[in-house]
């Protein structure tokens, strides 16, 4: 589940969809030949541990369990050794421990399909922020223009300053209204200020705070040198790769050095 500041639409997704949830997690099971299966899940959020409980209480297969709250978590790699306390090998996937990470709104929707047919035709998604009179989490069809759900929430256009598809930490500001909602659409967030204002970059310092920062135990430092010089050698053994773009870095570095945009600027590189 989604583990970002402002977005809840995962945690009402489990609340209201739970039944659907374990069903959808049995028949992945079932095609992956799994023999066990693990919801994990912030402990703040004590109705979706229940609801889930209640829905899995006679499948000793299926555990529910209950997480530290803290960020980043959602991640797969993060999940694995959150649950199970295994690494996920740097550069590998967590298939290499033999096993399969999936959202929980991913399972309610295998689900449906699996009782109707129908495919991914619309998600939950959270619409928040300064900018939005009515926030609230919505089930919007694939493909509906943001500007009519940000109408249909009341943002307050005129004094809008910034609009975040995702969340505050992993989420893209928005250059234009004129984009849809697509699958991967968890957050709307619209603000009447810069949530994050640009600032003066500045050289790095050496302090660290960004290496004790990356839950993937990177050096963001000697990452963002690499980047900007092009060196992709080092960037494949520094484990570039392994980067899941969760904004650590950035948000601690008292430098304002762009670090996790430029993470993603290294891991298009090694794409090329
Ligand atoms: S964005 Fe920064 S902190 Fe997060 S995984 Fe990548 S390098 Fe580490
Ligand atoms: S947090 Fe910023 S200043 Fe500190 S080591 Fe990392 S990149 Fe350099």
């Amino acid at each position: 589940m989604s583990c970002e500041p402002f977005l809840t639409c995962d945690h009402r997704v489990m609340v209201e969809q739970a039944d659907a949830i374990i069903d959808g997690l049995r028949i992945l099971m079932k095609q992956v030949k799994a023999v066990k299966g693990y919801i994990g899940i912030e402990e703040n959020k004590p109705d979706a541990i229940a609801m889930l409980k209640q829905a899995a209480k006679d499948d000793f297969q299926i555990e529910i369990v209950p997480l530290h709250v803290k960020y980043p978590q959602g991640a797969e790699k993060m999940l694995v050794d959150a649950i199970l306390k295994k690494e996920v090998p740097a550069g590998g996937l967590p298939l290499d421990l033999e096993m399969v990470v999936n959202n929980v709104a991913t399972a309610a929707c295998i689900s449906a399909y699996f009782k109707t047919g129908i495919p991914l035709i619309e998600r939950a998604v959270t619409i928040t922020g300064t900018g939005i009179g009515t926030p609230k989490n919505l089930l919007i069809p694939i493909g509906t223009p943001l500007i009519e759900v940000l109408k249909f929430c009341q943002a307050d256009f005129e004094n809008l300053k910034q609009v975040i598809l995702g969340g505050p930490m992993m989420g893209m500001a928005q250059k234009t209204l004129d984009v849809p909602v697509i699958k991967g659409t968890s957050g709307i967030l619209a603000f009447k200020e810069i949530l994050a204002p640009i600032q003066e970059e500045q050289p790095c310092i050496r302090c660290g705070r960004c290496l004790t920062a990356c839950p993937m135990f990177l050096n963001p430092s000697a990452l963002h040198f690499f980047v900007r010089n092009g060196r992709i050698e080092e960037l494949k053994s520094h484990h570039m790769a392994d980067c899941f773009e969760c904004g650590s870095c950035s948000f601690t570095c008292p430098s304002n050095i762009p670090l996790a945009q430029l993470m993603r600027v290294g891991k298009a590189m090694l794409r090329q």
